[in-house]
This record gives structure tokens, sequence and C-alpha cells, in this order.
């Protein structure tokens, strides 16, 4: 697997947890993963052996010095290591900004993935995921396209977010040494530049995206990005599979990071942890009698920040308390504390990627908020149906595939209008305690593991490699 993001390593977002958990989940039908990520500045190398000293890069004339580092697991984790391009302050840029040589840094890291794949680990198939790892199906179907090391080599390209598209000028391409033949409509060529993630799409032998719905919705124009043709012309190798979670990190019964445990049982300890919640965040424990909604998210417009922000006023007037954890754009960002400023005491909101407050607040908050305008998968509503938070969300994506009636609160139209009523609905059933224990139960019995979704991923390698 090769992949921008694997937890515990680099995470910003699900794309870390699935690369992070499928390929012990994969193990049990005895496919052998190796996982490949770049080594960021953030990786500590104290516990890592370095297992290959030299895989340069070469770009032309230019060259990027690699060495490949092996990171503590259960399977190989391969460090692609190159100081001058992956040991910076972000992943993929700062203060908002994409770093503006991410070209060649994420050519350079499929270059060295498919180093790894020649000297270290022997590879039938390719599985990469999103725009970051694009390239490799383009240079082992140009560069390499005859070199026997790969003869025989499968490639599958997981879309995790199709609005992610690694988009250049067409200048990238030689930066990249690139064939420029792929610069065409069918190739890469996308509205005069190049995009990474259609040469995943383009030049993959099968593609999947992470649930059935998104499968289906990255077809049609409104949440195509442009692609939906070329993803339409695909449709027959498209495959829809839902991602799986990892419940030995994200259960209450055994969470080091909630104050205290419960399980659909014995549910007495959520109540702490709603308690420690509203105190960590500064609400009053006079909010333990009333609905605690919660979000974790990265704070971007994917995730409904402009419905909640029309909402914001009608919604506290409902007499509910909410909690957010979030990083992403500025703007996005400036909305939610604007919000703890406007409804102090009732909103309150943590800029900044926190681990332990993400569990916090599943563990802690009532209601779970996901009003996405697209989801391709969406985690965070599988972990609050572990931990009895009943999540509100927009029927899109992974989100209509995961939440039913029964265990959570669907809204269609994507509009405040829409949200607002679902927020509602769910504030007026949580006044009957008793159904509600019951509405909580019912999600907490829900299996999302990833049995089923790494079945199906490892039936679909089989078939490729039939092929
Ligand atoms: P996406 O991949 O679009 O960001 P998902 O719901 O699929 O959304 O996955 C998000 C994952 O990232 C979850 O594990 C969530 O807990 C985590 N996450 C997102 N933002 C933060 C944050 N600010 N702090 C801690 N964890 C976060």
């Amino acid at each position: 697997m090769i992949s921008s993001e694997a937890a515990p390593f680099a995470k910003t977002g699900g794309l870390a947890d699935v690369v992070g958990s499928l390929p012990s989940a994969l193990r049990s039908f005895g496919d052998e993963v190796a996982v490949v990520i770049p080594r960021y500045g953030s990786i500590d190398l104290k516990n890592a052996r370095r297992v290959w000293d030299n895989l340069p890069v070469h770009f032309g004339p230019v060259s990027y010095p690699v060495s490949i580092y092996q990171a503590p697991a259960d399977y190989p984790v391969y460090l692609v290591d190159c100081p001058p391009l992956y040991d910076r302050k972000g992943f993929y840029g700062e203060s908002g900004m994409d770093y503006p040589d991410n070209h060649i840094r994420f050519a350079v890291f499929c270059r060295a993935a498919l180093g790894v794949a020649r000297v270290l680990f022997r590879t039938d198939i390719f599985h990469c995921h999103d725009w970051q790892t694009g390239l490799v199906p383009a240079y082992l179907r140009t560069t390499f396209a005859t070199d026997p090391t790969f003869l025989g080599c499968r490639t599958l390209f997981t879309i995790h977010n199709l609005g992610y598209q690694g988009l250049f000028p067409k200048t990238a391409l030689a930066e990249v040494a690139l064939d420029p033949a792929v610069y065409r409509p069918d190739g890469m060529e996308f509205f005069g530049r190049v995009s990474y993630l259609k040469a995943g799409i383009q030049f993959a032998d099968a593609l999947s995206t992470v649930s059935p719905t998104y499968a289906r919705e990255i077809q049609t124009p409104e949440f195509g990005f442009g692609l939906d043709d070329c993803l339409r012309d695909r449709a027959s190798v498209l495959n829809g599979i839902l991602n799986g979670v990892d419940y030995a990190e994200w259960s209450p019964q055994t969470d080091p990071h909630i104050p205290a445990p419960y399980s659909a049982e014995d549910l007495g300890g959520k109540a702490t942890c709603k308690r420690q919640l509203l105190e960590e965040f500064g609400l009053p424990a006079a909010g333990t009698d009333r609905p605690l909604l919660g979000m974790v998210s990265r704070f971007t417009r994917q995730k409904g920040t402009g419905i909640l922000a029309e909402i914001a006023a009608q919604m506290v007037a409902e007499d509910v308390y909410l909690v957010a954890l979030g990083e992403g754009d500025p703007e996005y960002e400036d909305f939610f504390l604007r919000m703890q400023q406007e409804h102090p005491g009732r909103i309150a909101a943590r800029i900044g990627f926190d681990n332990g407050l993400a569990h916090r607040i599943e563990a802690g908050a009532d209601i779970f908020l996901m009003p996405s305008h697209y989801e391709p998968c969406g985690l965070n509503q599988i972990y609050s149906l572990h931990y009895g938070t009943v999540p509100v969300v927009r029927a899109t994506g992974g989100l209509d595939d995961t939440i039913e009636e029964g265990t959570g609160f669907k809204f269609a139209e994507y509009s405040g209008e829409a949200l607002l009523a679902a927020v509602r609905a769910a504030v007026h059933a949580f006044a009957d305690r008793e159904s509600w224990q019951r509405m909580m139960r019912r999600g907490m019995s829900k299996d999302f593991s990833w049995k089923m979704s790494a079945a199906a991923y490892s039936a679909l390698y089989r078939r490729l490699l039939a092929r």
C-alpha cells in the first residue's frame, strides 16, 4: 500500500485510519501487506531501522537523495526519507497554502515506493491511495512498462476524496520525468493542467472508493469534480467498498483516552465522560441535562460548515451545547472561533489536531454532527455509533450507507433549514430518555469492523491477479 498517511505515523484524516488498520485485517485472508509512506519531520526515527541507504530518484539531470527506514509495526512500514522534501512542518503545506513543489514531493515518493518494491518487498499488487500516489500507475504504464521487475504487477487506485486532485501546470511533467504523451484527455490532462488523481483513475487496473453510494455519486456531475465522465468510462472496474474501523482503537470499553469506560450493557460511564467534556471545554455543568452536540473534523467547506453557520443561533436557542474540534482552512477555523465568541457558554471550539480529545468528544457528546456537503465514507459517524453518540448526518456518500433510521438522524437537502430540522428531531428524541437509550444501543450493536470490507479488498486483489 502506498499512501501519504498511515496511522499512527502520520494522520490528518480518515485516509490514515484506513491505511493504518486495513493491512492487519488483510492478514486473515492470507494477504501480506507492506505500507510505504513519506518520512515527514514529525515522524520520530528513534525506533526505526535504516533498511536501505541509497535509493536515489533521478528526474533527468536532477537527483533526489532517498533512503528507506522501517518503522516498528506488525507488518513492514517503510518510510521514504528525503529530508529536503518531507522534513517540513506540514504534510502538504503550511498556513492553508500548499507547498509549491508538491508535484515533485509526491512524484519522488511514488518512484521511491516503486524502488521499495524493487529492492525490499516483492509486490504483486500496488494498492495506491489518493492523488499523492496517482503517479505509481502512470510510471508503471510508461517509464517501467517493459521493466521485468514489474511484469504481471497490478494496480488498484482507491479514491478517498475526489475533491483533492493534485493539479499542477503542464510543465510539471518534465520536472518529474513523465512521458509527455500522458498529456491527453484520456491520460493526465485536466482542463489545461495535469492531475495526479486523474493519472490514478486512468492508468490503474482497477479503481475503488470508500463507500457504495460515493462510488455512484462520483459518476455524476454534482459530485464528480469534472472527473465524472472519465469515472463513468471506467465504471466497469470501479468498486465501492465501505471503510471498516478498528474497534481496538475506538471502543468505549477499552479507550485509554476517556475518563470512564462504558458499554451498551452499562452506560453509566458515559455521564462521567459528558461531565468532564463540558468541563474540559469550559462549558457550564448545567449542560449535563441538555443535549451536548459534538464535532470532530477537518474544518473545510466539505464538512458542512456553511450550513452550520446559517443556523448556529437557532440551534443554540434549542437549549443545546456544542463542542467542536478541528483544523483546516483559516476561513472555517475563524468561523468556529467566532461562533464561540457569539455564543459563549454554549459553543466551544478547539483549533488543532488532538487525538485524545477526539476520543473524549466521541464519548462525552450525546449527538454527533456531520452535516457534510459530501462525504466519501466518513469514520466519525461510525465511531459515534459505537460510543452511543447518536449521529445527525446529511444523507450523502458513506454517511447514507452507515446511518439508518433507528441509529441516527439523516437529512437530504444541503441547507441550513434541513440541518436544523434534523437537529431539532434529535433534540426532541433526546427528551425521551428510554427510547433515546434504545437508539444508542442499536447504534452500539452495529458492526463496521474490517471483516467484510477486508474480504472485499482481498477478493478484488485476487480477481486482479487472475486477469
Ligand atoms: P476525513 O478523512 O474527510 O477527514 P473521516 O471522518 O473519514 O474524515 O476521518 C476523520 C478522522 O480524523 C477521524 O479519525 C477523526 O477522529 C480524525 N480527526 C479529524 N480531525 C481531527 C482533529 N482535529 N483532531 C483529532 N482527530 C481528528
